[in-house]
């Protein structure tokens, strides 16, 4: 039987899993260095689904972040029955909200291309956000209501993918953290662990942030930790009905009793330390939009690393060497893009191939190019 075996199981790898257990014939074996899996970026993430509010141009990217979000609703629904957990997937869209001209001038821009590209979205007057959204009463000049945003608990869904990948039969094994990638010739045929080798007739590095681990490699991947902060209040009832956004911050409604606020976007290394000056520029930026929070401790708060590449795309497809492919560097979208790249790569390991032009997401793309690694907005 073909062997699989995929290293690191955050949101991405288990989706990987999944989808392959669920082909079947194929026997799929999922590495985790972690007690857990999806304990880093995967279960600190917001949960927001948005792939108009995370693109700034049309083109490849923006096509794989819509192809993503419309996968969603079918995968939920089937993880669901599969494992009883209730991911509290709503598709309750997102308000972006402006409270100054350089924010409505972004924003506009953002509105004026996706109009261009056919992509729903509406004008909202600033005058009527409080009748949306009561809690919003920060001096809003305008905003943007992208109805094509759902969003969930993404711990929930991280439940869900371990669970469904234990009953459709992959072998999940924690604490098994993957040394090398073992090559003959051009071809990856296993790895390597502190537990001993694992032979594989193919190998899927859904590393994250670390999928640059093996340095042996003969081709670099340039995946790098970018911290993300994020506090948590303790609401009696619902303060936002959908998910609000400015260029600064976020409020996302997890549950009645939760509401989540962020984020920071810091180029640190591997820390995920919650540090005073981060959650000061999370507060500030929810306190321009809301005074609700204004004296209320958050309940608790983390970080996660959000895994970056240099041009903020996500590495995924085959590498220069055979039966060794790439899903890594999902950055602000890992959540949404995991039934998608789970889809994708277990076409490539079934058929030979994906429906999709993979190349614009290949790893050569960097040494091809000198991109310079910046990031954006927040999520
Ligand atoms: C604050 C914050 C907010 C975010 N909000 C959103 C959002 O709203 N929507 C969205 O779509 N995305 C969001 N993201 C991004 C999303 O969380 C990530 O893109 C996604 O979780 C990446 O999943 P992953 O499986 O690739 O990586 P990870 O979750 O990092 O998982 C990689 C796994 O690989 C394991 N590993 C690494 N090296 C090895 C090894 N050598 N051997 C074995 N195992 C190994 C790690 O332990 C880890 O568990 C957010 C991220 C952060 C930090």
């Amino acid at each position: 039987m073909t062997k699989v075996v995929i290293v690191g199981g955050g949101v991405v790898g288990l989706a990987v899993a999944d989808e392959l257990t669920r082909r079947g014939g194929l026997e799929v074996e999922l590495l985790e260095k972690g007690p857990r899996p999806g304990i880093e970026a995967s279960s600190a993430a917001a949960g927001i689904l948005s792939p108009q509010g995370e693109a700034d141009q049309p083109g490849p990217f923006l096509d794989l972040l819509l192809a993503g979000y419309q996968l969603f609703p079918e995968a939920v629904v089937r993880l669901q029955a599969l494992t009883g957990i209730d991911m509290r997937y709503r598709a309750g869209g997102m308000l972006g909200v402006a409270l100054s001209e350089e924010d409505e001038a972004q924003m506009e821009r953002q509105a004026a291309w996706q109009e261009r590209a056919g992509l729903r979205l509406e004008r909202v007057a600033g005058s009527q956000v409080k009748s949306l959204e009561p809690a919003i009463d920060g001096p809003v000049r305008s905003a943007i209501w992208w109805p094509q945003t759902a969003q969930l608990d993404n711990t929930r869904l991280v439940e869900a993918y371990t669970r469904a990948v234990a009953l459709q039969g992959a072998a999940l094994r924690t604490g098994v953290p993957v040394s090398r990638f073992l090559v003959e010739g051009n071809r990856v045929v296993g790895v390597e662990t502190p537990q001993g080798r694992i032979d594989a007739d193919w190998v899927v590095n859904c590393a994250g942030p670390w999928a640059g681990f093996d340095r042996s490699l003969p081709f670099s991947i340039p995946t790098l930790p970018v911290k993300g902060q994020i506090l948590q209040f303790r609401t009696d009832s619902p303060l936002v009905e959908r998910v609000v956004k400015s260029p600064r911050a976020y409020l996302v409604q997890r549950s009645p009793q939760q509401l989540i606020v962020g984020t920071t976007v810091e180029d640190v290394g591997y820390d995920k330390e919650i540090t005073g000056p981060g959650r000061r520029s999370i507060l500030e930026g929810v306190g321009e939009m809301t005074s609700r929070l204004i004296g209320m401790r958050p309940e608790t708060a983390w970080a996660g690393l959000r895994p970056g590449t240099p041009d903020r795309r996500p590495i995924l497809g085959p590498s220069p060497l055979e039966r060794l492919l790439l899903a890594a560097g999902h950055f602000r979208n890992g959540i949404l893009l995991a039934p998608l790249t789970g889809r994708l790569i277990a076409d490539w390991i079934t058929t030979g191939g994906c429906p999709w032009d993979l190349s614009p997401f290949s790893v050569k793309r960097f040494s091809e190019s000198k991109e310079v690694f910046h990031h954006g907005a927040t999520q």
